[in-house]
């Protein structure tokens, strides 16, 4: 799967790193996991799917294409912490927490939000069984983002919507980026959005076309 990545443009050092040790059939049901390293969505429960990994990689390579590279080695420690590329990121969309796995080995901290309360629960089960203690899953409306727990230098969104909601930008640390999709400018196409956030304004701009569920209103 990480040479596909490769192939299909992925080459930020620290994002091949992540898919590399996080191992994707542990986020999909056992009778799916022959196909768990190929390059496709799968489904998983209440109407939803994990996304294809080179869509995976392209949101969160336009993530971290703003975060500096650290001087230290990757996996070096600083202070006992693992030196990460981001410190505090939030994810709108759980599902069943595998891009949200990557991310733990991105960042410092995740906060991740999932409207589909069953899905958060998986998503929590799924990665505590992969080991991973960075990542805080809530069930809510991704919509109004995590107040109390911003600002986030990174926000990324596995669902889309005509409008990206003001709470995101309001949530977004002076520095950080904001990677969602954004209106259909096609059937079926949707434009990726990069956002940054700088001091005198945000900025935005379009980075390719990707196709994501809807963002839905409200949780259930
Ligand atoms: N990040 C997942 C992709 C999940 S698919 C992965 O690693 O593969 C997108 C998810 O967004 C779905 O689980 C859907 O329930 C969720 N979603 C849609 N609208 C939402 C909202 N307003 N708030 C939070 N989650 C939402």
């Amino acid at each position: 799967m990480v040479e596909r990545l490769r192939a299909a443009g992925i080459d930020d050092e620290r994002l091949v790193a992540a898919f590399a040790a996080v191992e994707r059939h542990r986020f999909v049901d056992s009778a799916l996991a022959n196909q768990a390293y190929e390059d496709t969505s799968l489904p998983i429960g209440f109407g939803q799917t994990i996304s294809k990994p080179s869509v995976v990689g392209r949101m969160l390579q336009a993530l971290l294409a703003g975060a500096p590279r650290a001087a230290a080695p990757a996996g070096a420690t600083r202070g006992g912490m693992r030196s990460a590329p981001l410190h505090r990121v939030l994810e709108i969309g759980t599902g069943c927490g595998y891009q949200a796995a990557l991310l733990a080995h991105l960042a410092t901290n995740v906060v991740s939000i999932e409207r589909v309360g069953a899905l958060a629960d998986k998503a929590r089960a799924n990665l505590a069984a992969a080991g991973v203690r960075n990542v805080q899953v809530l069930h809510g409306d991704g919509r109004a983002g995590a107040p109390v727990l911003a600002p986030f230098d990174a926000i990324v969104s596995a669902a889309g919507g005509a409008e990206l909601p003001a709470a995101w930008l309001e949530q977004l640390a002076a520095g950080g980026r904001l990677v969602a999709p954004g209106a259909e400018v096609r059937p079926g196409v949707q434009e990726l959005l990069v956002v940054e956030r700088w001091p005198t304004g945000c900025r935005r701009r379009v980075a390719g076309e990707v196709w994501f569920v809807p963002l839905k209103s409200g949780a259930e």
